[in-house]
C-alpha cells in the first residue's frame, strides 16, 4: 500500500555527524555495545548522548537479542517463534560496557520473548542489578519492558530490581490496540502491568503513545486520563513513522501545535513529566534533570 500522507517538513531532521560523534561510535565498537539510538538512526542522538543543560547523557540499549517473538505492525524488529537462546553473560557484559562508557542515564529495552518461561524477566532484572553495582548506584536506569503476558511475578521481579523508572508502552489508544500491536498485546494487560509495577514499589512508571495511527483527539485525551488514574507518572507522545513499506501506513502527521496541546492536557492531568512532539521517542531526553531530581 502507498503512503497515504506526505512527510511534513518538521520531521526532516538529519542524524548528527561530526568528530565527537565518530569518537563515541568507535568507543562503542570497542565496548561491543549495540544501541537502539544508532540502529534506529534516531534523529535525537546528538541531543541525547551529549547531555547538556537540564538533561543527562542518555542512551538506549536493546537486550535479549535482535529477534522478537511478536510482530507489531509498526515495528521493524525481526520476528521468529523461536529466537536464539539468551546470552547468559549479557547482563554482566552490558553493565561493564555501559559503566565504561560513562553516561548518566540508560534506558534498557528489549524484544519480547514469549518463548521463555519467565519472558526474560530474570535476565532484565539481573542486568539492572549489575548496572547499579558497576556504577556504585550512580547511573540512573530506566527499563522499558515487555508485558510479560501480564504475569505479576515477572513484573514484580523487575520492579524490585533496583531500577529508577519502570516503563511499559501502551503504544496506542484502546480502540486501535488490535490493529497496531501484536495480537498478544492489549490495553488492559498493559495497564495492568503499569499498575502492578507501582504496587510492587516502582517509584516512577512511564508509558508512551504513538500518534498518527488513526486515533481521534478525544481518544488520546481519554487514554491520558485513564493512564493518570492508573498512577502512571510519566508519558511521552510522538509521531508514528513507517519503518518500511511493509509496515502499517501512517494515517496522519500530527502537527507540532496539536502535540503541544496534548502536552498541556497531560500536564493539567497531573503527570509528573510529559514530553509530546513529532520527534519525541519513548526514551527522548529520558534523563531530564527534573526527573532526575525527582527520582533521587
Ligand atoms: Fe537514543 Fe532514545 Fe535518545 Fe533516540 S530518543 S537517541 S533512541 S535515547
Ligand atoms: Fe517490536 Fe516490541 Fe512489538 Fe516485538 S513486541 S514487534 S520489539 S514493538
Amino acid at each position: 500500500p502507498k503512503e497515504k500522507v506526505r512527510k511534513p517538513e518538521w520531521l526532516k531532521r538529519e542524524i548528527p555527524g561530526g568528530s565527537a560523534y565518530a569518537g563515541i561510535k568507535s568507543k562503542l565498537r570497542e565496548l561491543k555495545l549495540a544501541t537502539v539510538c544508532e540502529e534506529a538512526k534516531c534523529p535525537n542522538l546528538g541531543e541525547c548522548w551529549q547531555g547538556g543543560e537540564g538533561h543527562a547523557a542518555t542512551a538506549t540499549i536493546m537486550l535479549m537479542g535482535d529477534t522478537c517473538t511478536r510482530g507489531c505492525r509498526f515495528c521493524a524488529v525481526k520476528t521468529s517463534r523461536a529466537p536464539p537462546p539468551l546470552d547468559p553473560l549479557e547482563p554482566e557484559n552490558t553493565a561493564k560496557a555501559v559503566a565504561a562508557w560513562g553516561i548518566d542515564y540508560v534506558v534498557l529495552t528489549s524484544v519480547d520473548r514469549d518463548d521463555l518461561p519467565d519472558f526474560g524477566a530474570a535476565h532484565i532484572a539481573a542486568t539492572i542489578q549489575h548496572l547499579k553495582e558497576q556504577t556504585g548506584g550512580r547511573l540512573l536506569v530506566e527499563a522499558l519492558v515487555p508485558d510479560f503476558q501480564g504475569n505479576r511475578e515477572c513484573v514484580e521481579l523487575v520492579a524490585q530490581s533496583g531500577l529508577d523508572v519502570f516503563a511499559h508502552n501502551v503504544e496506542t489508544v484502546p480502540r486501535l490496540q488490535s490493529s497496531v500491536r501484536d495480537r498478544r498485546a492489549n490495553w488492559e494487560q498493559s495497564l495492568g502491568v503499569l499498575r502492578a509495577a507501582k504496587e510492587a514499589g516502582a517509584r516512577v512508571t512511564k508509558t508512551s503513545i504513538m500518534l498518527g495511527c488513526g486515533e481521534r483527539p478525544d481518544e488520546v485525551v481519554e487514554a491520558l486520563r485513564i493512564l493518570r488514574e492508573s498512577d502512571v507518572d510519566v508519558v511521552t507522545l510522538g509521531q508514528y513513522q513507517r519503518p518500511t513499506r511493509r509496515h502499517m501506513a501512517v494515517a496522519e502527521y500530527v502537527t507540532p501545535e496539536a502535540f503541544k496541546a496534548y502536552q498541556q492536557v497531560a500536564e493539567e492531568l497531573g503527570f509528573l513529566y510529559a514530553a509530546s512532539g513529532p520527534m519525541v521517542r519513548s526514551s527522548y531526553r529520558a534523563g531530564e534533570l527534573y526527573l532526575k531530581n525527582m527520582i533521587r
